[in-house]
Order: structure tokens, then C-alpha cells, then sequence
């Protein structure tokens, strides 16, 4: 088991067992996150499908969640 010091919580963890999201923010966040991390933001996730109503077989949708989740779990003050 690797363990890597996440970028959200700042804390050292488990890395995430398993896939995340296709592409470079899959690869980034598997890097980065923590597993425990990652576990709040899937939770997080199904409540902003919901309450957004998001389908995802919509690329828009698709777009509005990925960076929900880069919010979610790099913050929004990127620059
Ligand atoms: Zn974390």
C-alpha cells in the first residue's frame, strides 16, 4: 500500500485503491488525494448529480462535474 501526502487535507494516507477519472485529472488526483478525500468527494458527488440534475451521458454535464470535482478536491483559487 503507497502512502501519499494529499494535497486537500494536507494529512499522510492510503493512495486511492482503484480508478478515479479517465485522463489527467484521474492521473493528477491519484497522485494527490488521499483515499479519504476521495471517499468525501464521491459522496459529495451523487448530491451534486442530484441536485443538479446531471445526466451524464451529456458531455456538458460531464464538464460541469469534472470541475466541480477539481474544485472539490484543488480548491477554486487556481491561477
Ligand atoms: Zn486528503
Amino acid at each position: 500500500m503507497t502512502d501519499i501526502t494529499c494535497v486537500r487535507c494536507g494529512k499522510t494516507g492510503h493512495a486511492i485503491h482503484g480508478p478515479t477519472l479517465p485522463g489527467e485529472l484521474g492521473q493528477r488526483i491519484l497522485d494527490t488525494i488521499c483515499e479519504e478525500c476521495w471517499t468525501l468527494w464521491k459522496r459529495q458527488q451523487t448530491q451534486v448529480i442530484n441536485h443538479f440534475h446531471l445526466d451524464l451521458r451529456d458531455p456538458e454535464a460531464r464538464k460541469n462535474l469534472t470541475q466541480q470535482t477539481e474544485t472539490f478536491l484543488f480548491g477554486a483559487g487556481k491561477s
